[in-house]
């Protein structure tokens, strides 16, 4: 039988290894599985990390990485892990090349992936001149002509956001616009066009977006796109195993990341609202906090 290792962690973005990171510290047996598909590989620069503004998404792992093993006490496990069984204590995760492990406590930091990109060339430019969070492309974009692929409600939300980098862009809502009479007009106050014939297709040379082209004839000439992803849970393993988790996939956790199963956390993207790298490794070092507690209040009263 495999030996009870204290934390399983699934997922090795920010969240995941910063997590490892504490616990590897604190003298915790931790393993973390990752299968290394996080939704950031296609960007060039990861950007707004203290002290890592502009480092690529390798780069980060990769110095992660070193540093989390000055701590023999956490192994990595290049796989993606494919189920889990089990009750606080004692959880079993399985992974793709069938290996077996046995956890006391586990920590979801799987991220969220993104679903197929339905806009024909928006795949060519994700990452190099298309972008789904001003925060993290911004600056680089700021005083540029963008558009914005977005609708309703959310396209009201990016405008605002978006007129802090730029004054300079429109918006392409793909199809109707799924706008109220006011929503239209405040746009129009701001003089914000919006365009809502659907898109034939995006134009770009090597990464960077030319224009963009209209089913109806219109050419939107652009530098740059900021659109709203649709996204879906990066694993199913913690619904599998009695997580609750919201209808965007989100899975529900307190202020130190504890799920509403006993024994398990979840961290970063998993288990937030906001996709902001920083904020992902300040959730996964808090539920090593949480989780490490636990387990020592468990050991302190088992020999009381
Ligand atoms: C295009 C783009 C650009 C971005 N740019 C920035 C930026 O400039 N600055 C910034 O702060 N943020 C940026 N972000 C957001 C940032 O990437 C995320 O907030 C951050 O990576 C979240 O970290 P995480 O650890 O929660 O998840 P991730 O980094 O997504 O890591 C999750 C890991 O879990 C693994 N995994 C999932 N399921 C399993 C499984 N079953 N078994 C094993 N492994 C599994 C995945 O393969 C992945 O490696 C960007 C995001 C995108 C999409």
């Amino acid at each position: 039988m495999e030996k009870l290792i204290d934390v399983g962690i699934i997922g090795g973005g920010p969240a995941g290894l910063s997590a490892a990171l504490v616990l590897g510290r604190a003298r915790k047996s931790v393993v973390v599985i990752d299968e290394g598909q996080p939704r950031n590989r296609v960007t060039r620069e990861t950007h707004g990390f203290l002290t890592r503004d502009g480092v690529t998404p390798s780069e980060f792992r990769r110095i992660a990485k070193e540093q989390i093993n000055s701590y023999p006490s956490v192994q990595f496990v290049e796989e993606a892990a494919v189920s889990v069984s089990g009750t606080d204590g004692d959880f079993q995760i399985t992974t793709s090349q069938a290996k077996g492990y046995r956890f006391k406590k586990l920590l979801f930091a799987v991220g969220m992936k993104d679903l197929p990109l339905d806009i024909n060339g928006l795949t060519e430019v994700y990452g190099k001149s298309a972008f789904v969070c001003p925060y993290c492309d911004g600056w680089e974009l700021r005083d540029q002509p963008l558009v914005l692929i977005v609708k309703g409600a959310r396209a009201m939300h990016l405008a605002k956001m978006i007129s802090g980098w730029t004054s300079q862009y429109s918006i392409c809502t793909d199809g109707p616009d799924d706008l109220t009479d006011e929503q239209r007009d405040e746009l129009k106050q701001h003089q914000v066009p919006v365009f809502d014939s659907p898109i034939a297709r995006i134009e770009s040379t090597n990464g960077q977006v030319q224009h963009i082209a209209l089913q109806d004839g219109t050419i939107v000439p652009c530098n740059g796109i900021f659109f709203a992803p649709k996204l879906a849970a990066g694993s199913n393993l913690p619904q599998a195993i009695g997580c609750e988790v919201t209808e965007s996939g989100t899975v529900t956790v307190d202020h130190f990341g504890k799920t509403n199963v006993a024994g398990i956390y979840s961290a970063g993207d998993a288990a937030a609202e906001m996709y902001q790298a920083i904020a992902a490794a300040s959730m996964g070092s808090i539920a090593a906090a949480g989780l490490n507690f636990e387990l020592l209040s468990e050991a302190w009263s088992s020999h009381s």
